[in-house]
This record gives structure tokens, sequence and C-alpha cells, in this order.
């Protein structure tokens, strides 16, 4: 037993050893992803509910890696927030995709995600108003998705911005509600425009009644306060059933579209197309 124990622990260092360089593999890469043209943004529809009518898209981050091929965002996010890189490929994304919609006849909002690194950096209101001024989007169609990691980790700074990112008329949503450090008093104590459930919600409707007691409080705590609720990832006819009955006004998720580069939009973003 002692023997099997050891080999454990040796085949356990081993483990960590190869996840440590692995680590550094994709921090090293992730460093030139900009310069060597390998991030690009996807887009998934964000909908009405009643009427499927697609008012904007979330911008979603891709890293086509030379060698590993599509790296997941759950991968390489995390990477980027820990080795401040995220500052650097946030600015990159907010910059990519204001270029992108200002391009677009119809004036559909965009929905991007700004970890809390970013919010909380020197002068990002500032950025964010430069950007918006260099690439002649209207800040009516910027929205931001802040989750609540945000907030914890410097809330004073993070109250700031935010504050000053809504005088520029940027709306923000409170993104994967209900997960992590939630606290009511957040929704309370900061300038929110709209709660996004989480899709791990969503999903558990019809499998487990605490998921479907929890969207339909989260859509009653909307209500009570005024702001729109959006539920991300809805795949199927009766979870978007259930959010209809339960008062849920917008929608996100494969039922409505997949996140697909913006090539592939054009009939959604340009009126009269020609072809
Ligand atoms: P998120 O902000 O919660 O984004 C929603 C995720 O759910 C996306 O995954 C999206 O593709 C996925 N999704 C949407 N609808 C459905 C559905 O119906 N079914 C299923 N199974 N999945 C659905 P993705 O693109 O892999 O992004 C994962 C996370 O990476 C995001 O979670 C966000 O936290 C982070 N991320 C992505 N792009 C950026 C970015 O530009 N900046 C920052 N800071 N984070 C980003
Ligand atoms: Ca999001
Ligand atoms: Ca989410
Ligand atoms: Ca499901």
């Amino acid at each position: 037993a002692k023997q099997e124990g050891k080999g454990g622990y040796r085949f356990f260092e081993a483990a960590m050893g190869a996840q440590i360089r692995e680590r550094r593999s994709i921090e090293h890469d992730l460093h030139n992803a900009i310069d060597n043209g390998e991030l690009s943004l996807v887009y998934q529809p964000q909908a009405q509910l009643e009427t499927g009518e697609v008012f904007g898209f979330e911008v979603l981050l891709r890293w086509n890696h030379p060698v590993r091929g599509l790296v997941p965002p759950s991968v390489f996010i995390p990477i980027a927030e820990e080795s401040g890189l995220i500052l650097t490929i946030g600015e990159w994304v907010m910059r990519q995709a204001c270029q992108e919609a200002a391009t677009w006849t119809r004036p559909l909002s965009i929905a991007v995600n700004v970890s809390a690194l970013q919010l909380s950096s020197d002068g990002f209101p500032h950025l964010v108003q430069s950007i918006l001024k260099e690439t002649n989007l209207s800040a009516e169609r910027l929205e931001i998705e802040i989750t609540e990691t945000a907030l914890v980790r410097g809330p004073h700074r993070a109250l700031l911005a935010l504050q000053r990112l809504k005088v520029l008329g940027v709306t923000i949503a409170m993104d994967d509600f209900g997960t992590g450090y939630s606290s009511l008093s957040n929704l309370q104590a900061f300038p929110f425009d709209k709660i996004k459930i989480d899709r791990s919600f969503v999903q558990e409707i019809h499998t487990k009644p605490q998921a479907a007691a929890i969207v339909r409080a989260v859509l009653g705590l909307g209500r009570g306060l005024g702001l729109p609720v959006i539920a991300e990832g809805v795949e199927t006819p009766e979870e978007l059933k259930f959010l209809g009955q339960e008062g849920c006004t917008e929608v996100q998720g494969y039922l409505f579209g997949r996140p697909v580069p913006i090539n592939e939009l054009t009939s959604l973003i340009c009126d009269n197309v020609v072809v």
C-alpha cells in the first residue's frame, strides 16, 4: 500500500508538472496570438422572446492556434486573466467588435464580455470612449457584460467605472447571475441595466426543480427591480415555453443561433443585401 501511495504521488507530481508546462506554453503562445492574427470574434444572436426578433449579439472570442486548433475560451481566458494579458486581448476584442458593428446597416447591439481586471484597470471608461469615437459606433449600441467577480475584487473602482460608462450611454448587464459570488445587494449598489441568467440554470429547468425555482426567482427579481432579464443557453422549445410563461422577455441560445463569424450573419445585420 505504501508503494502504491508513493507511485500515486509521483504520478500526481508528474501530472502537475505537465499541467504547469502546458499552461506556460499556452500563455507564451497567447502573447503572440493577436499579432499573428489568430484571434477572431463570433457573434451569437439575442432575441425578443415574444417575437423572435434579433436585437443584438453577444460577442465571443475565438483563438485558432496554429498547432492546437481551436482552444476553448474556458482554457485561455483564465490564463489571460491571471497573466494580465486580458488587458491587451480585451482591448482588441472591444475595438474589433465596435469596428465590425459600425459597418452594419441595421443598428443592432453588441454585448461584449469585460473581465474584472479590465473593468478596474486605469482609464477603462476612457478607453471605451476613445474606441467608440474612433469607430464611430453609437454608445447606445454597446453593452458590456460583467460578472460579479468584477465587483467583489474592487467594489469602489468598479462602481466608478460603471458610472462613467453609463454616462457615455453604454448599458451594463450582470452576467452569469446566480453563480459565483452572487449577492442581491450588488443589484442595488451597482447601476445594472439587465440581468443575464446563466446557462447552467436554464439547462436544468426540466430536470432539476431547484433550477426552475431559481430561474423563476430571478425573473421575479427582474420584474420587481424593473430590469429586463435575458436567459442564456436556451436550447429547446420546452425551455423557451417555460421562460415565456414565467415572464422572461429576452433569450439567447442554440435554439436561436450558435455563435458564428460575422460574415455568416449578413442577412441579419444589413438591410437590402445585394448578393
Ligand atoms: P459566457 O459569457 O457565459 O458566454 C456564454 C457561453 O455559452 C459561450 O461559450 C456560448 O457559446 C455558450 N452558449 C450559448 N448558448 C448556448 C447553448 O444554447 N448551449 C450551449 N451548450 N452553450 C451555449 P464560449 O464562447 O465557449 O465562452 C465561454 C466563456 O468564455 C464566456 O462565458 C465568457 O466568460 C468567456 N469569454 C468568451 N469571450 C470572451 C471575451 O471576449 N472576453 C472575456 N473577458 N471573456 C470571454
Ligand atoms: Ca457573457
Ligand atoms: Ca454564462
Ligand atoms: Ca437542455
